[in-house]
């Protein structure tokens, strides 16, 4: 039996994120006073607001109870995120934000005692320390196809890893103390990665540079770094040796779903700002909203963030059933990062001037927006995949769960 219904308990969390970020969050925005100089919120603005928010029990919604989170299904961080994301700072208020909840979700299904988990989980999840993970390589290296080409090499020497190599667009790693790394560790073409833990304070690596990009930046940038014999004990390897693509996909599906269930409420967020403008302003002498050619551009984002919202819960809904969900978050990748770019872009159109300007916060999400189709994915791989999936199942691709 389908059932949209929220239960009682993800309704009252629903509503308790949107008064929490309607009060708290979003009048930080307005003052660029709370931003640093990469145009997040400042680390001393977030720490008053992250004291307020675990006061409010609205905290780490995606890890267990045991562990001081909400212990929430995929269906209630879906709930949960798209209200957050409806201020650009609310997911860094609850420790819900890239990348920090992609590594919290895999280290809590990977590490395998708990000694693991209190040493390096449980910081991440306190919000004591940040994380990083750390994959893509600069050409001649991996992007789109690591298993093809990934170079960085973590070599077994007794019982170490030793790794060299370089690696780039590292969301957070000027920022963060826990790290995990995928390397090669042989040519097995389906078993040549492997995943490890590494803390910053250990020697052999670096930050190169915090490369300058087109959008906002996450707490402590995008960055690239270089390896020159950073030595990883092998207790620190993450799953098996040749389990680095397993634990990629295993810590990728749900990252990315939480992506686009964030840009949603981003998405919401840029609908409501361009509604409030086309309600008040005239011009030959009615209101913006009363224009049809108005009134098309608003209904057709709204439809679109819909269909997103379908497809996010339906993935959501079918991890939390168990499955891999591999069409699902692909087909919700593709649609909500279109949704998030289309949503900025009407917002920016029909607020005027002032949407391009920096009075409201559209132009910042407009800038951020041009990512979603490249970061966890570019549209054109997730497309791939599923056209691999529809040759494969013919009509049974469309199943029901
Ligand atoms: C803001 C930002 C943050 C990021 N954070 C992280 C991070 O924290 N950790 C990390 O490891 N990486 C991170 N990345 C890297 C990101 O995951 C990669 O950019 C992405 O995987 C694509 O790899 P690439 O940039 O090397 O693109 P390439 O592999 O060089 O591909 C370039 C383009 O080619 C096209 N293309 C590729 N393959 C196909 C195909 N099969 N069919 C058709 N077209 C194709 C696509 O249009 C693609 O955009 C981040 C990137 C950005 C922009």
């Amino acid at each position: 039996m389908i059932d949209f219904a929220l239960a009682p308990e993800i309704e009252d969390l629903r509503r308790r994120v949107r008064l929490f970020v309607e009060a708290e969050v979003m009048p930080l925005e307005a003052d660029r006073g709370n931003y640093d100089e990469h145009e997040n919120i400042r680390l001393d603005v977030l720490e008053g607001l992250r004291v307020k928010a675990r006061a409010a029990g609205l905290w780490a919604p995606q890890m267990p109870k045991a562990r001081g989170g909400l212990g929430l299904p995929l269906t209630g961080w879906a709930v949960f995120y798209e209200e957050a994301n409806r201020s650009i700072f609310g997911p860094l208020a609850f420790n819900c934000c890239a990348p920090d909840d992609g590594n919290m979700s895999v280290l809590n299904k990977v590490l395998k005692t708990e000694a693991q988990k209190d040493r390096w989980l449980q910081p991440i999840i306190d919000g004591t320390v940040r994380s990083s993970f750390v994959m893509t390589e600069p050409h001649p290296g991996s992007g789109s196809d690591p298993g093809g080409m990934m170079l960085t090499k973590a070599e077994k020497r007794g019982g170490k890893y030793i790794v060299h190599g370089r690696k780039w667009f590292i969301s957070g790693a000027a920022a963060a103390s826990h790290f995990i790394l995928v390397a090669r560790t042989s040519d097995d073409s389906r078993r040549g990665l492997s995943a490890f833990l590494y803390h910053k304070d250990q020697p052999g690596w670096r930050i190169v540079r915090r490369i300058p990009i087109m959008g906002p930046e996450e707490i402590g940038g995008a960055c690239e770094l270089e390896f020159d014999g950073l030595e990883i004990p092998a207790e620190n390897l993450l799953m098996e040796e040749g389990d680095g693509l397993r634990l990629t996909q295993i810590r990728l599906g749900p990252a990315r779903l939480t992506h686009c269930m964030r840009w949603l409420g981003l998405s919401k967020r840029c609908l409501e700002i361009a509604g409030a403008y086309v309600k008040e302003r005239q011009a030959f002498g009615s209101p913006l909203a009363a224009r049809e050619s108005v009134q098309i551009m608003m209904g057709e984002v709204a439809a679109e963030i819909e269909k997103g919202r379908l497809l996010v819960m339906h993935a959501a809904w079918t991890l939390d059933q168990g499955g891999k969900a591999q069409k699902e978050v692909s087909m919700a990748k593709i649609h909500v990062a279109d949704v998030l770019q289309r949503a900025s872009d009407v917002a920016i159109q029909l607020t005027g001037a002032k949407g391009y300007s920096k009075d409201t916060i559209l132009e910042w999400i407009y800038r951020y927006a041009r990512c979603a189709r490249l970061v966890d994915g570019a549209s054109e791989v997730h497309k791939m995949v599923l056209a691999k999936a529809y040759a494969k199942e013919g009509n049974d691709f469309w199943g029901w769960g």
